[in-house]
């Protein structure tokens, strides 16, 4: 009878522990299970922008770290860096435009900031414009064109250089000698500018256009100027203390198609290469190595102008790539 009543509490003990087996073991596929729901809702989630990576190899000193908004559809961009102590701020990716969550309604007035550059090419010959080409440069120099279409957003810059007043970017700014001119630049400037410096010193020795260039035609160098671009009220690179001008001792040749317009009016995309002055292409090529853009490679071509823009060059680096 124990035996009996034992086993059949005993089985009913076992039941019960079974049970608990059972439930527990549904129970964790169950979370199995609406894990495997998390991960497919995961998989629904965008990934991170790719570009992202463009920017951490740019900019290997800053931290990005990207957390997607629900709500507002877009990744949050979180940069941290430190310059003093840590700073850091949130943008939204907005197809690469980084803009602050005040400007999204404004994102139509925006560019993306990896806005292209021909990077390494060389630049076309005038000679060789068809009509539309023509036409595509003189739009694009029209001051009603420069003031209305969409340009470069200056948010993420204004972090990374400290440039969104007057005030702050002039606590970042410092004169160095550069190829033996002095010259007022971001502090972020002086390492890549050290390294261009060596390389230009070396490429001197042996390449005697790069040396002519150097001892001869440069007087002097302009850099951090707070100033707006001058047809169209908006910030210039210049200010950022990113740019650096290379001035000629005399201007007796086109350098700027502001300049050139100025003097020839519609044509002034027209003037001959051998008109321009520019620098030489070896010292271009160093510059674009160590992360700087050259403006004589823009449509509207400055060039006397430089800029540091490692991200353009990586963006470019990771086109090529892609199109493999
Ligand atoms: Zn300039």
């Amino acid at each position: 009878m124990r035996t009996e009543r034992f086993l059949p509490r005993a089985f009913r003990r076992g039941t019960l522990i079974l049970m608990m087996f059972v439930m527990l073991t549904g129970f964790l596929s169950a979370e199995t299970a609406s894990s495997g729901a998390g991960a497919s809702t995961a998989q629904n989630t965008p990934t991170e922008p790719e570009e992202l990576e463009i920017l951490r190899k740019a900019f290997s000193d800053i931290t990005f770290t990207a957390t997607y908004d629900k709500t507002l559809e877009d990744w949050q961009i979180k940069a941290t860096f430190k310059v003093g102590s840590q700073k850091s701020e949130t943008f939204y990716w907005c197809e690469s435009r980084l803009l602050p969550e005040s400007e999204l309604k404004n994102k139509s007035l925006y560019l993306s900031i990896f806005e292209d550059y021909p990077y390494g090419e060389e630049i076309q010959d005038p000679s060789t414009y068809t009509q539309e080409q023509i036409e595509e440069y003189r739009y694009a120099g029209l001051s009603s064109t420069r003031k209305n279409e969409p340009y470069v957003p200056m948010f993420f810059f204004d972090f990374i250089y400290s440039s969104s007043s007057r005030k702050t970017v002039e606590q970042h700014i410092s004169t160095i000698t550069f190829l033996g001119h002095k010259v007022t630049v971001n502090d972020r400037l002086v390492k890549p500018l050290a390294a261009v410096e060596k390389r230009l010193l070396e490429l001197k020795k042996t390449n005697k256009t790069v040396a002519d260039f150097l001892d001869k035609d440069l007087d002097h160098l302009e850099g951090y100027n707070w100033r707006e671009i001058s047809d169209v009220d908006r910030k210039s690179f210049h200010s950022t203390a990113i740019a650096i001008d290379f001035l000629p001792p005399k201007l007796n040749r086109h350098m700027y198609w502001r300049w050139t317009k100025d003097q020839k009016g519609e044509k002034w995309m027209l003037v001959p290469l051998s008109s321009r002055w520019m620098p030489p292409y070896d010292l271009i090529n160093v510059f674009e190595e160590e992360g700087f853009i050259w403006g004589g490679k823009w449509l509207v071509w400055d060039n006397m102008h430089f800029e540091y823009r490692p991200e353009l060059l990586e963006y470019h680096r990771w086109k090529n790539k892609k199109s493999e």
